[in-house]
């Protein structure tokens, strides 16, 4: 039978991301949106809990591993035939923190995309190295978004380094993390899959920060582009496998999504909650109740719309757990985290956009922040895959069709 409580490991630390959810992060939210490019001082407080409670041992609440089952996980699984690890403690912490602010949960630290995409694809020794990083993703170029084969940027071992050029664009947190996760071709001539992974520490020379983005939501999130000129980083920093193996195309680095899009999924699911427990607050004051017992088309108007928002909420959180579970397990999980990522992505940018509607003047106005959340949950839509490249996935992955059979 599925059992759909949080098991009671999760349920801490998920309460405590809450806490830092409520506490932290609401208060000032209208302020970094307000103060775009402005350091969250407040996050420091959060990166000292945070270093704090991993030395002890007691708590993860991010961090490379957060996205990596433990070989103790992998020992329940076997006993117990299922494991809830690394992945779905960051999917229930990308969650909470995302119902507090988005913007600010992409800024803190330790807890970057690149931390994920290390945490998927890393060795033992490398996990040791940077496991305790704050790592950002940078695969978008000038000249590509959806098309991550089109990665121009080079790396070219020089004796005992790589050398990195090419330029980074839309990298999230790419100027405050300590580390940045770069795709790069080792030989452009053997395509796809000569794309490789490396983790550049953001003080390795050659790599500079040339501007920052304005954008329509996440403003507490840096948005950097970042320039590699000659980047010297040690020859071990590739992850992966620095062989190129064509017949496996670059299905090493693409396993980076499997962990990351869940995380994504859950940010527009923790957005989403947010919103629907305003709206419901806002319909409420307004004498409108919400019925589970009366047929929605017997309902206020209102009332049926949030049934509807509800329901979509509740699959998009379910198919990102899936997504989580399946990687803390080791199954394969392309396919459902796309779903998850698709659902959510959309249910996001629905949900709040609506509440907005529903909401009225409160809703549209700065007052409240459902107008933020809408605007906030745009990017949740696009980043890690689009709405339409999710969908291309689950197409291909359904129908058995290759790239390029289907695109
Ligand atoms: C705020 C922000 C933060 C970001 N953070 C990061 C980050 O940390 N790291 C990083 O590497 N990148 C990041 N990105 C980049 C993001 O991943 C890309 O914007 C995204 O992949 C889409 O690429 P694109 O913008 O070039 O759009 P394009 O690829 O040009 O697509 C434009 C439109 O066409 C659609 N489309 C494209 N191909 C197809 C197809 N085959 N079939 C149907 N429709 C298609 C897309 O869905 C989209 O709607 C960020 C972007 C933003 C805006």
């Amino acid at each position: 039978m599925i059992n759909l409580e949080l098991p009671k490991k999760l349920r801490t630390s998920a309460n405590q991301a809450h806490q830092v959810a409520q506490e932290i992060f609401r208060p000032i939210s209208r302020k970094y949106d307000l103060a775009e490019h402005a350091y969250p001082v407040e996050l420091d407080t959060m990166a000292a809990m945070i270093d704090g409670l991993s030395d002890s041992g007691t708590q993860q609440i991010g961090g490379a591993s957060g996205g990596r089952s433990s070989d103790s996980d992998s020992h329940a699984t076997e006993l117990l035939g299922n494991s809830n690890g690394g992945n779905m403690s960051a999917l229930m912490n990308a969650l909470e923190t995302s119902w507090g602010d988005v913007g600010l949960m992409l800024s803190i630290p330790y807890q970057g995309l690149g931390n994920a995409a290390i945490a998927a694809v890393s060795t033992d020794e490398q996990i040791e190295r940077f496991g305790k990083v704050w790592a950002s993703m940078a695969i978008t170029e000038p000249s590509f978004g959806s098309d991550s084969a089109a990665v121009s940027t080079t790396a070219v071992l020089d004796g005992d380094e790589w050398v990195l050029n090419g330029e980074k664009i839309f990298v999230t947190a790419g100027q405050r993390s300590t580390h940045v996760v770069v795709w790069a071709t080792v030989d452009k001539n053997l395509g796809r899959a000569a794309i490789k992974s490396f983790v550049v520490p953001r003080d390795a020379p050659g790599l500079s920060v040339a501007r920052l983005e304005h954008k329509l939501g996440i403003k507490a999130s840096d948005t950097a582009v970042l320039l590699l000129q000659d980047c010297r980083i040690p020859k071990d920093n590739i992850l992966g496998s620095p062989e190129v193996n064509v017949e496996k195309g670059f299905a090493g680095v693409m396993q980076t999504f499997d962990n990351t899009r869940p995380m994504v999924a859950a940010m527009a699911v923790g957005v989403a909650r947010a919103a629907l427990e305003e709206l419901r607050a806002i319909l409420t004051a307004a004498g409108i109740e919400v019925s589970y017992d009366t047929p929605a088309n017997n309902q206020h108007a209102a009332a049926a719309e949030f049934l509807r928002m509800e329901a979509d909420y509740e699959a998009a959180y379910l198919l990102a757990l899936r997504a989580a579970w399946m990687a803390d397990n080791k199954k394969p999980n392309s396919l459902e985290a796309s779903m998850a990522k698709a659902k959510a992505g959309r249910t996001g940018t629905d949900v709040t956009l609506k509440a907005v509607e529903l909401a009225g003047p409160e809703g549209y106005s700065q007052r409240e922040l459902l107008e933020k959340w809408g605007r906030d949950s745009k990017i949740l839509d696009i980043f890690e895959g689009t709405q339409q490249i999710q969908q291309l996935i689950v197409a291909r992955r359904i129908l058995g069709k290759t790239s390029a059979e289907l695109k």
